[in-house]
């Protein structure tokens, strides 16, 4: 076992809460409350120009003397805030984020670099093709690289998210049926499939048709025929599935939809899992979306930007969102004159930061995607091989991107994975993703990705296994995490339901020792 990870060493962490409450970094105030009259942080040159007397020159109306509250403190004293400030965060520059179905890879400082380039980051989408065109040939690049990688025929890069994909892939759907004489009624949707599957089916119009997996998170082919009728517009079906499990007769479903008129729309944001080495294109799917954002590269959690392009099959083209990106000669130019689009989806041609970074990402891999993809698996698998004697697997299957284990071992002890999740935080790991996918009750769902050496999943398994040794021999410590961290076990619910969204002056400096750390943690 790591020696940096011994249970051992954490209770003394936990313990050394009691003396670490005074800690600098961890009871940052406002900067406001830093502020000493006279104090400052630059310096200015001397005027080398005639001064101006602002109210006499512009108004007393326009000259301001002062800034209320305006905090005065030193240049390193503004640098160490910040810096303390940032380190309440947790960051994939710190250690391993195994949220599953996230695909929290690391994503290379490269490609913030190029994604800052003057000329790119300048540019405004409302200029003319003839100024843009390196900007729209990048899209059309990225459409290329996108269409290569998946086997389909045209794409559009408008939708902001995975979710905003689907719901786009869906309109598609219902306007080419609607072209051939009926939309239809229903879209069906396994019960491995993501949360936002049904809710964007829901608004495209359809009703969800659920199909409940078999004991190897598959779809049974023969339940799944009596269900494909006249009145089914689609499957919608998440591969790898949120098991982290492909479906292993994808081919045939696909065919099954397609002699009843059908459509087979994938829910790509576990392309992390397929990328080079097999493509949706070829196994009968006909619409699908990407997380740009997840499997080809942008910093992203907390709502930050994302890109869920859509890509299709040749049948659904006329129906794309306006604009399309087109080539002519040499030229770019983007094409609103299509009478069968379901019209726009986002303003301009979508988050073009996120599209140049997935275009720089694969560019800068090329066919080593394939490498990338083969060691997010080999990671999964790892760390299920590693930890299978030590959490429930309830789908013992070789493992795609990510591996879900259950609490049901720890649950004897009245542990859950909630708990689990917040005991890691204290071994310096970004919980997993607790309770999720909801067919497996008492989730643990992990997702190393590729980014991650052998040596960060081995602490990652020494930690998992350290916690479920404490969850029998130590259950309360597990139940009351985490204990090293500036704030204990958060009233969710309260959060969620009574935000207090403004701090209350000097609120935040009470230095009464947070309970957990004096009353529970035991001292060794
Ligand atoms: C993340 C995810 C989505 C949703 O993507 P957003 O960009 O968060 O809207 C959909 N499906 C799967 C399988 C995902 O992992």
């Amino acid at each position: 076992m790591n020696q940096k990870h011994s249970t051992t060493d954490l209770e003394a962490t936990s313990n050394g809460i009691k003396k670490a409450r005074g800690h600098v970094s961890q009871n940052e105030g406002l900067i406001f409350e830093k502020s000493v009259t006279g104090k400052r942080g630059i310096e200015f040159p001397p005027l080398d120009v005639p001064a101006v007397d602002a109210a006499k020159e512009l108004g007393a109306e326009f000259a301001r003397g002062s800034v209320e509250g305006f905090p005065e403190v030193s240049e390193i004293e503004v640098i160490r805030h910040f810096t303390r400030l940032s380190t309440w965060n947790y960051a994939i520059d710190l250690g391993m984020y195994p949220l599953g179905s996230c695909t929290m890879k690391y994503n290379p400082r490269v490609n913030e670099f190029v994604a800052r380039l003057d000329g790119l980051a300048t540019e405004h989408p409302s200029q003319p093709d003839a100024v843009s065109q390196g900007c729209l040939r990048i899209m059309h690049d990225l459409e290329k690289c996108l269409l290569e990688i998946t086997g389909m025929d045209a794409a559009s890069l408008e939708p902001v998210a995975g979710a905003q994909g689907e719901l786009t892939g869906l309109l598609l759907i219902r306007a080419y049926l609607e072209s051939k004489g009926s939309a239809r009624k229903k879209v069906l949707i396994p019960d491995s499939a993501h949360g936002t599957n049904p809710a964007s089916v829901v608004i495209a119009g359809y009703e969800v048709e659920n199909i409940k997996s078999n004991g190897r998170g598959q779809i049974d082919i023969e339940h799944f025929r009596q269900f494909v009728t006249e009145d089914v517009a689609a499957l919608m079906i998440t591969n790898p599935s949120t098991l982290g499990v492909y479906e292993e007769n994808i081919a045939e479903i696909a065919a099954i939809l397609h002699e009843r008129g059908a459509l087979l729309y994938m829910d790509g944001a576990n392309m992390n899992a397929l990328a080079g080495i097999t493509r949706p294109g070829d196994f009968g799917v006909d619409v699908m979306h990407l997380n740009l954002h997840k499997t080809f590269s942008t910093p992203h959690g907390g709502g930050g930007p994302g890109a869920g392009p859509v890509l299709i099959k040749k049948i659904l083209e006329p129906f794309l969102p306006v604009p399309v990106v087109r080539e002519q000669n040499g030229k770019f130019a983007l094409d609103f004159n299509r009478p069968q689009s379901i019209g726009r989806v986002r303003a301009y041609g979508g988050n073009f930061g996120v599209l140049l970074r997935a275009l720089a990402y694969t560019l800068a891999y090329g066919p080593g995607i394939r490498q990338a993809t083969e060691d997010a698996v080999l990671n999964a698998n790892y760390i299920r091989k590693h930890l299978e004697d030590f959490y429930d697997l309830p789908y013992n299957l070789p493992s795609m991107h990510e591996v879900v284990f259950s609490d049901a071992r720890q649950k004897k002890h009245g542990v859950n994975t909630m708990d689990i999740a917040k005991r890691l935080i204290d071994y310096g790991f970004h919980p997993y993703t607790t309770a999720f996918p909801l067919i497996v009750a008492g989730a643990l769902m992990i997702e190393p990705t590729e980014s991650e050496s052998k040596e960060e999943c081995d602490l990652f398994i020494d930690a998992m296994r350290a916690i479920a040794a404490e969850a029998e021999t130590n259950p309360e410590l597990v139940k009351t995490a985490p204990h090293a961290t500036r704030v204990g076990r958060l009233d969710e619910v309260a959060a969620a339901r009574k935000p207090i969204l403004r701090w209350k002056p000097r609120q935040h400096l009470d230095t009464t020792p947070h309970k957990i750390a004096t009353t529970v943690v035991p001292t060794a």
